[in-house]
């Protein structure tokens, strides 16, 4: 049926491509990738042959309108390069755009290297905030780190090889040794987890900057609540001090 269906694709394996991905894509009319390139490969594994059309959040409102009486009359697919759309990738916009003019809009869950992430680092996933990319520049990159420095949740970032040891230095500089973990290359040959204090990652990636794609998760703030009861022991404490 006519609509936009948001379809997340694999992000290193080929394999982790849905089913139902996969029906999706072939069913699909019209294909909007963030990267026809990129997308070919995927589409020919899929058996998929809808035409593509580029779309990303630089995309004009010209070709929102375009996309929009598309998603009106057909089924529109929506892919990004790898992972899930609209999660460091584009579709808000059009997605918001299809939400206002009322069009149908589906999910077709999948892989999510945020998420995948989380998994396998060892550290709380009850709560976490997705932070995306940290900025390029050390001091926007802790600014933004200060920004969310006190938020009891795991906090997980996207990050590259070449910067990775500098935002490890800038995240145990703002947040001081947290618990974390470096994932790289899910689903890939080399993938890995190195889990550890941020001062002990900065200074090993520091030293060796890694090849691939990469998630920092970083752990909630340890320090525990003062409570009632250490306040009465401290006063106690001090109260015995003070007594000749
Ligand atoms: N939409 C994607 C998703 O659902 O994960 C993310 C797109 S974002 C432009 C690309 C970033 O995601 C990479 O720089 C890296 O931080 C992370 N990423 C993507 N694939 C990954 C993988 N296989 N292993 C580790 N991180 C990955």
């Amino acid at each position: 049926p006519p609509g936009l269906y948001i379809v997340a694709t694999p992000i290193g394996n080929l394999s982790d491509l849905s089913p139902r991905a996969a029906e999706t894509l072939r069913r699909a009319e019209l294909i909007l990738a963030e990267d026809k390139r990129v997308s070919a490969k995927l589409l020919a594994h899929a058996g998929a042959r809808a035409p593509m059309v580029t779309y990303h959040d630089h995309s004009s409102d010209e070709d929102r309108r375009k996309a929009l009486d598309a998603i009106a009359a057909k089924a529109v697919a929506l892919v990004s390069d790898a992972g899930t759309p609209l999660i460091s990738d584009p579709g808000y916009k059009l997605v918001r755009a299809a939400r206002m003019a009322g069009l149908p809009i589906f999910t077709i869950p999948g892989p999510c290297a945020a998420i995948a992430a989380l998994t396998v680092a060892g550290l709380p996933t009850d709560r976490f905030l997705f932070a995306g990319f940290l900025p390029a520049k050390s001091k926007a990159r802790r600014d933004a780190i200060g920004e969310i420095a006190d938020i009891k949740a795991s906090l997980v970032f996207y990050e590259s090889g070449p910067r990775l040891g500098d935002s490890l230095a800038d995240l145990a500089a703002v947040l001081g040794d947290r618990d974390a973990a470096v994932v790289r290359e899910i689903s890939k040959l080399h993938e890995e987890c190195v889990a550890g204090g941020l001062a002990d990652l900065a200074t090993q990636y520091g030293d060796a900057p890694p090849k691939g794609e990469i998630v920092i998760v970083v752990g909630p703030p340890n320090e525990r609540e003062t409570t009632q009861e250490d306040l009465d022991t401290a006063l106690r404490a001090a109260l015995a001090e003070m007594s000749p």
